[in-house]
């Protein structure tokens, strides 16, 4: 590095994960521009980390701003996921424009202060909501680009093949600024068409896929072998995902080894949702009732993209949320029996897993990726996942975008 430059930001006394040294980050012109102990630089802005975890912002691959924050409006919802789905629908009529986005910052900017920079939103329409929740979801990606990198994804609900109207709204959608396109094939009449129809409009838009799929712990069906056919067949490896894929908890090894490899093959990622995931599978059991989330630590293993997201923030799919990743992904880890000897691999999939999962390439702290940093209270990886630490401050792009200073004793 050249002797005496001027950086826009230089982050002190860094612990990056893996590594004894301390280090110093400079950052110019939104991206990493060195890495190193004692750097001799300046800038115009400086901090000190003191040693603290930093880390790159946070990935959420799957959440729904749209239906976020619904509680004071409809306490009960009949519990289960057709209840939940058919709760959301009677109040969707209503939404307008303001009321989505005012719910929707209000997660989001939980999320951001959470440490989350980068995150996929799934946003419904039909011809109930029309595209009220879309155009919602454009002003706060361009509200609060400063902190965050918004990706929307449109998507079917509750069917597509009964109603032309549906997909020509998501047409109209992809061509005014809709990131990629989702699907729901297990609420529609039609599951297959609406999948071939999905892809059809995935390619001639030339978008990302991302479908909710196969949420239920029956093992006797599954859409799964179909979308990574479909995959295939379009030519779209490495550019489909799915959520939830809880009927993946209900199979034995040997079957799940067949699920694994077929789905490295077919360049298909999963993502888990634990806390939507947990309170609406197993309620038919009255003792012993399954976890129900997809085991994607193993998927992970045989090489598949996987991460864990939020889904759902205090509505009737998931009356809990914070949009706290850390949180998530440390739910997941106690629910699946992983212990210290595997946070590592769950942090990746809040992080680094979860940003290959979205296709972000210029992802992670190293020289020339993007300067979107966070530093947590902890100064150990383990203590830090384990413990749920907090962000104390972050940085998009390299300009601090928020702080959340840690709680003082008075004493
Ligand atoms: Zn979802």
């Amino acid at each position: 590095m050249p002797q005496n430059q001027i950086f826009d930001l230089l982050l002190r006394n860094a612990r990056l994960r893996g590594g004894q040294t301390l280090q110093d980050i400079a950052v110019r012109q939104g991206r990493i521009a060195a890495i190193g102990p004692a750097l001799t630089a300046t800038a115009v802005v400086e901090e000190d980390a003191g040693g603290r975890l930093v880390l790159p912002g946070l990935v959420d691959t799957h959440i729904h701003l749209d239906k976020s924050c619904l509680l004071c409006r409809c306490r009960d919802a009949g519990g289960g996921l057709k209840g939940a789905i058919a709760a959301v629908s009677r109040l969707k009529r209503d939404f307008t424009i303001e009321d989505v986005y005012e719910r929707g910052a209000r997660t989001l900017e939980r999320a951001i202060t959470q440490g989350t920079m980068h995150m996929r939103t799934h946003v419904e329409l039909d011809p109930l909501v029309g595209l009220r929740s879309f155009e919602a979801m454009k002003r706060l990606k361009r509200d609060y680009a400063f902190a965050i990198d918004l990706s929307i994804c449109v998507f079917p609900q509750e069917g597509m093949t009964h109603d032309p109207a549906v997909e020509r709204l998501l047409t109209q959608a992809l061509a005014e600024g809709a990131d990629l396109l989702g699907g729901c094939p297990y609420t529609d009449a039609d599951p297959s068409l609406h999948m071939e129809r999905i892809f059809a409009l995935a390619v001639a838009h030339d978008v990302d896929l991302d479908f909710h799929l196969d949420f239920d712990l029956d093992p006797s069906w599954s859409h799964l072998e179909e979308i990574c056919r479909r995959t295939m067949a379009a030519g779209w490896q490495g550019r489909v995902a799915v959520g939830h894929a809880t009927k993946l908890a209900a199979i034995d090894d040997a079957a799940l080894g067949r699920v694994i490899a077929l789905l490295a093959d077919a360049g298909v990622g999963v993502t888990a949702l634990p806390a939507t995931d947990l309170y609406l599978n197993g309620r038919d059991a009255n003792h012993r009732a399954p976890r129900g989330v997809a085991p994607v630590h193993r998927l992970a293993e045989g090489g598949v993209a996987v991460s864990v997201a939020t889904n759902n923030v205090l509505n009737p799919f998931t009356p809990f949320g914070d949009g706290s990743l850390m949180r998530m992904g440390n739910l997941y880890a106690n629910l699946m029996h992983l212990g210290p000897e595997s946070f590592g691999d769950c942090l990746d999939m809040i992080s680094n897993g979860a940003a290959r999962l979205m296709r972000i390439t210029d992802y992670g702290i190293a020289v020339g990726g993007q300067a979107d940093l966070i530093v947590l209270d902890a100064d150990d990886e383990a203590d830090a996942f384990g413990g749920i630490a907090a962000p104390l401050m972050g940085f998009k792009r390299g300009r601090k975008s928020f702080v959340r200073p840690a709680a003082t004793l008075l004493m």
